[in-house]
């Protein structure tokens, strides 16, 4: 066994949700978590490293669940959109490499990608896990599904009818993504899609939960609408990306009864505290009065969210990073708007962007809380996060995997053959959804005799 490096730090907190750790110590060996003590039970064994990290406080490396790594978060959706649409592959792959490091410079060691185009990300993320350059775990979905106009078709994933989101699920699972994800409904950030209406059907969806489960891979859908959470929920969808109520004539209409069937079915949701709910943030030249009406705002927009984790749904939060004015490095602003949005205290906050989103991504086995046996993928920021979540702001030390890769002087360090690949754990497909609905009744109908059409 290698030597074991310790960080003797002014306080843990392991992601779980509870207490931070005063005066904690942490060993690390071989890139995994070997021990935690307190200073006070702490005698360091001869040759060891020891670090003295006492003015900073440790935390589980972060997890942002819903990035685009290919986007610009430019002012507005039309030039976010116009500058993906115009890029050549190897500006997609270059901006996806910059943006990526951003977000590990700022702490976040894993991402997930719900939408490139080109599937880009596939090979930001291979070169990562490679070692050739320095940047986050990356699990990706690479190219959604999506309408004929639908959400997002700028990327290039249009499938329609339930053969051709079949294939299109084939498709991506044989470009080697990690999760598939699917546009259940319009988007407000590709104009005339109609973010207030579902695209798909029950049907169609099912069958992309289908082809996915079958081929070891979750399924994340893009959820603006109440008849979309009900169709995503009745297809069994393992995660609900925004997961909001709204009608066709933008009112909202929760449904208890959805709500209760997505807790049995033990479906996930990711809310996503984006740019555009960042602004919501009140800024030092705020007044009181000023400072709580965006506070109200941004409540009213998470009422039903908040409902939804009152009533035991299981959730996530991330930031929809590349989207408009939503920029890679400022994810400590997202964690701060849950704890005003979602009414949870930072620690919690911090559990909703750590431990939370690994096991909604099934990787919790290895990353996502500080314990004993994950990998060593831990940040060291000054200020106590525990008592304010914009303190997640100044990170000074990043580890991936065991190795330091953000200095004290924030710089990127050079990568080397980190081991970021992770356990998913399996996924188990159900028996009902090998054939669409129509299929199912006329074999039903067949096998029972029956002649009607
Ligand atoms: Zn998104």
């Amino acid at each position: 066994m290698s030597e074991t490096t310790w960080l003797v730090s002014r306080a843990i907190i392991d992601g779980s949700g509870g207490d931070p750790v005063e005066d904690a110590v942490l060993g690390i060996a071989d890139g995994r978590i070997t021990e935690i003590t307190t200073r006070k039970d702490f005698r360091a064994p001869r040759d060891d490293i020891v670090l003295d990290l006492s003015d900073l406080v440790l935390l589980p490396g972060l997890i942002d669940a819903h990035v685009h790594l290919t986007l610009s978060h430019r002012a507005d959706h039309a030039s976010t959109r116009a500058e993906v649409e115009s890029s050549s592959l190897e500006e997609l792959t270059l901006r996806a490499v910059r943006n990526a490091q951003r977000a590990l410079l700022a702490g976040v060691t894993t991402v997930r990608d719900l939408g490139d185009r080109g599937w880009v990300t596939l090979q930001v993320r291979d070169a990562v896990r490679r070692g050739w350059i320095g940047g986050p775990r990356i699990l990706t979905a690479g190219v959604p599904i999506t309408t004929t106009a639908g959400h997002c078709c700028f990327l290039g994933g249009e499938a329609d009818g339930v053969l051709e989101v079949q294939k299109a699920a084939r498709r991506a699972c044989r470009e080697g993504v990690d999760v598939v994800k699917v546009m259940a409904t319009g988007g407000i950030m590709t104009q005339g899609s109609n973010s207030l209406e579902p695209q798909y059907t029950t049907e169609e969806l099912m069958c992309i939960v289908g082809e996915a489960h079958r081929l070891g891979r979750k399924v994340a859908a893009h959820v603006l609408a109440a008849e979309g959470m009900r169709r995503c929920v009745e297809a069994g969808v393992d995660c609900l990306e925004h997961a909001f109520w709204t009608t066709p004539d933008s009112g909202v209409a929760y449904d208890e009864e959805i709500v209760e069937k997505l807790k049995e079915k033990g479906l996930w949701i990711d809310l996503t505290l984006a740019g555009y709910d960042r602004q919501f943030l009140p800024v030092a030249d705020d007044t009181r009065d000023s400072a709580s009406r965006k506070l109200t705002a941004l409540r009213e927009r998470f009422a039903e969210a908040r409902r939804m984790m009152e009533a035991g749904v299981k959730t996530m939060i991330a930031s929809d990073a590349g989207v408009r004015f939503c920029r890679f490095e400022d994810y400590f602003e997202t964690v701060a708007c849950a704890v005003y949005a979602l009414d949870v205290s930072p620690v919690e906050a911090i559990r909703l962007t750590t431990l939370a989103p690994a096991q909604a991504l099934g990787i919790e086995k290895d990353v996502g809380s500080l314990e004993v046996g994950k990998m060593a993928d831990l940040i060291a920021v000054r200020g106590h996060p525990a008592e304010s979540a914009l303190e997640l702001k100044h990170v000074e030390r990043v580890w991936a995997g065991g190795r330091l890769v953000r200095d004290e002087a924030g710089l990127l360090a050079s990568p080397i053959e980190i081991p970021l690949e992770v356990e998913r754990s399996p996924i188990a497909s159900s028996p009902t959804w090998m054939q669409p609905a129509a299929a199912r009744a006329s074999t039903q109908a067949k096998n029972s005799g029956a002649t009607s059409a």
